[in-house]
């Protein structure tokens, strides 16, 4: 391990000295507190601007709404900043190691043929006042004799080669994520200046708004969205663990493209084909699972009825196999990363095979289509014969107790469609019975035998005495 890349690693982003009380901004750089932070004093730094990245390819069918309005800005910083917890503790460790390695006095100074930095914005003498740094001083007396010693280093001082194993397994230690456990990966910094993975630290928001370590309010999920890295931290992580960095990355990728190799489902209520349906996410995992949707060309994802609590039988347990593709038209992200998310639902499937991934359903699942009605199928009564049963129950409907009913089927779900398989769905919606019962369409590769179906229901309803005498109650 270069202990001297790691040293040249930890210089301030602006005045291109070692970090003196590091804390880094929204924009990933870290700086000396000394400079004002607001906005990142660096040039050409442009401040954090919230999300950007098009959730969707913008060359995809989908259609947007306008883009959520812009995060909530981060808390103003006071004063005295927090420090990069970090970062803070890096430097305390290299120096650590480094003066037990090299036994030399707290105070070294620099040579005098020491290079400047080339293009440091401004120059400025400082001047420290370096105690024993016996552990009594407050943090940042600490740093800032930590700090006083780093820049007066030389150079060519030995640096760390006895204690490179301890340093090692102390810099992994410091360098691995609180969440995960593992070396930190796109590491981003809170403004209570805790780092975490990107990706642990979304998933930490999709539980809690919280900071996980020290539990201080953090700004809206939105704010954390496509949020740079803390370059530095990134720089000394590449530095120090190339190859285990690489490795990382590349589990990560493995692990996201396992999770969209398989339909992800919603398990929440029953959908049939050509209708759109405004869907409302707000549980942890199906907002881990519309971000992983919304990373696919076209952003789908299966909806089927939840298995019935009660005394399952082997038959309602079926129903709950067969569900409907949704397409995702239009998201709208708030701020807390709850959408709302418009679908149209496009084909039904059965679920092959199912699993669970991070906490929702997953499913292998083979696309049903209707094929054409066998001959062994009485050509009596004919599809038309069937709807017009149908359009005469909707007319009863309509004359009767509950006009309403239909009324609402017209405005929410358009006029009776003239496909039979398409007018097999839309009248279904308004039969007032049980969606279990309702979902028995789903697996029936036939318009006519569906309608035939449809016609059972309405004959049913036609025989029973509470429907007949106006009791229905939708
Ligand atoms: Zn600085
Ligand atoms: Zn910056
Ligand atoms: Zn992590
Ligand atoms: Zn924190």
């Amino acid at each position: 391990m270069d202990a001297h890349a790691l040293k040249a690693a930890l210089v301030c982003r602006v005045c291109d000295l070692p970090l003196l009380n590091p804390t880094t901004l929204p924009c990933g750089h870290t700086v000396c507190s000394i400079h004002p932070r607001v906005p990142c004093p660096r040039p050409q730094c442009s401040p954090h601007s919230g999300p950007s990245r098009p959730r969707i390819p913008p060359d995809s069918r989908v259609n947007y709404l306008p883009p959520p309005p812009p995060a909530p800005a981060p808390p103003p910083q006071q004063l005295p900043p927090k420090p990069d917890v970090t970062i803070s503790k890096i430097i305390a460790l290299l120096d650590r190691v480094n003066n037990h390695s090299t036994h030399s006095p707290t105070v070294r100074t620099r040579p005098d043929t020491a290079p400047s930095p080339p293009d440091r914005p401004f120059k400025r003498q400082r001047l420290y006042q370096v105690d024993d740094d016996d552990g009594d001083g407050d943090l940042l007396d600490h740093l800032r004799a930590s700090a006083a010693r780093q820049r007066e280093t030389a150079p060519y001082a030995p640096l760390l080669t006895p204690e490179q194993p301890s340093l090692e397994k102390e810099l992994l230690s410091e360098l691995s994520c609180e969440i995960c456990f593992m070396l930190l990966y796109n590491p981003v910094t809170t403004p209570c200046q805790h780092s975490f993975c990107a990706k642990c630290l979304h998933r930490s928001l999709d539980h809690s708004p919280l900071c996980p370590l020290c539990r201080d309010e953090l700004p809206g999920f939105s704010f954390f969205e496509d949020h740079p890295c803390n370059e530095t931290l990134e720089t000394l992580l590449v530095t120090a663990f190339p190859d285990m960095y690489i490795e990382r990355g590349e589990a990560l990728a493995i692990e996201e493209r396992d999770a969209r190799l398989d339909t992800p489902i919603f398990v929440c209520t029953l959908i049939f084909p050509g209708h759109p349906t405004a869907l409302h996410f707000f549980e942890p995992r199906y907002r881990l699972m519309l971000r992983r949707c919304l990373e696919q060309p076209i952003p789908a994802f299966g909806m089927v009825m939840p298995a019935r609590q009660a005394s399952g039988t082997g038959v309602q347990a079926a129903q709950t196999d067969y569900g409907t593709m949704l397409e995702v038209r239009s998201v709208q992200m708030l701020a807390d990363g709850r959408s709302m998310v418009e679908t149209w639902s496009t084909f039904r499937f059965r679920i092959l095979e199912r699993g669970t991934l991070d906490g929702y359903t997953v499913g292998r699942i083979e696309p049903i289509e209707d094929i054409p009605d066998s001959p062994a199928l009485p050509p009596a009564p004919s599809n038309t014969e069937l709807m017009d049963i149908c359009t005469g129950f909707l007319n009863q409907l309509r004359r009767g107790t509950a006009p309403w009913v239909v009324q609402r089927l017209n405005n929410v779900y358009g006029p009776p469609p003239a496909d039979p398989a398409a007018f097999s769905y839309w009248v279904a919606l308004v039969l007032p019975i049980d969606d279990y019962e309702k979902a028995k369409l789903l697996p029936i590769r036939s318009a006519r035998l569906r309608l035939r179906l449809v016609v059972h229901w309405i004959e049913q309803l036609n025989n029973n005495w509470w429907f007949t005498s106006g009791c229905v109650i939708f």
